[in-house]
């Protein structure tokens, strides 16, 4: 399955030059065009209400991109204070962010269904139609992809914790890292985005402190977003 030459979510971060090997060849001929060192992805999951109100304006301040991966997760349903409104979404996808799929259900290994289904949700509230995918709970279902790209998707994330290679690596299981929301963590994770390698990180939280869940994936991605614009190294 060959990738396709867009990239996913393009962020261009400062870094600095690690010591890591080039990447595999590009035996597949899948690339288009280079791949520039320093390109780091930030992907946001479940939906939460703060990543319309405090991620999205910080993103949209320093010309930086994001993919959010929504679902109906826990009770976004109901408590449109934890969770982000449709209104909120039509918003990011007009200012140009990426809305993604993490299908109706949090379904982790689905199954081409409950994209669908969130895909029906999405049409409902006058969403562009997601071409991009974040597997919840990290669980890719290789027996989906054929009618993933039958319904025109393009890449997925997947979850385990290294750079991506899209020389070698399936499109629709993408590594991810997990970022924990410390500034450390996120420059050692960033590091590793040379030599033909993205660094694609992942945030499940940036949860409102009202939600009662975890406020230092609050602050932590605050702290990332507003430091993204200062040289790191
Ligand atoms: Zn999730």
């Amino acid at each position: 399955m060959k990738p396709t030459p867009r990239i996913l979510l393009p962020l261009v971060l400062a870094l600095c030059s690690h010591a890591y090997g080039q990447a595999s060849a590009d035996p597949f001929g899948v690339l288009r065009k280079p791949i520039p060192d320093k390109l780091v992805i930030l992907t946001f999951d479940d939906s939460v209400a703060s990543h319309a109100t405090v991620v999205a304006p910080i993103l949209k301040q320093f010309g930086f991109g994001g993919s959010f991966f929504i679902c109906d997760f826990d009770s976004f349903n109901t408590r449109k204070d934890w969770y982000m409104t449709w209104d909120q979404m039509r918003t990011m996808s007009n200012d140009g962010f990426d809305m993604g799929n993490h299908t109706l259900g949090h379904a982790g290994g689905a199954s081409i269904g409950p994209f669908l289904g969130m895909e029906y949700e999405f049409a409902a509230n006058n969403l562009p139609k997601p071409t991009t995918l974040g597997w919840p709970v990290f669980m890719n279902n290789p027996a989906t992809t054929p009618d993933l790209v039958a319904h025109h998707y393009t890449f997925g994330r997947g979850g385990v914790g290294r750079a991506y290679v899209p020389t070698a690596d399936d499109p629709f299981n993408i590594p991810c890292s997990f970022f924990n929301g410390t500034y450390d963590s996120f420059v050692s994770e960033a590091q590793r985005a040379i030599n033909g390698r993205i660094m694609v990180l992942s945030t499940l939280g940036c949860l409102t402190r009202d939600s009662g869940q975890d406020a230092r994936t609050t602050c932590g991605a605050g702290i990332l977003a507003r430091r993204l614009s200062i040289p790191m190294f």
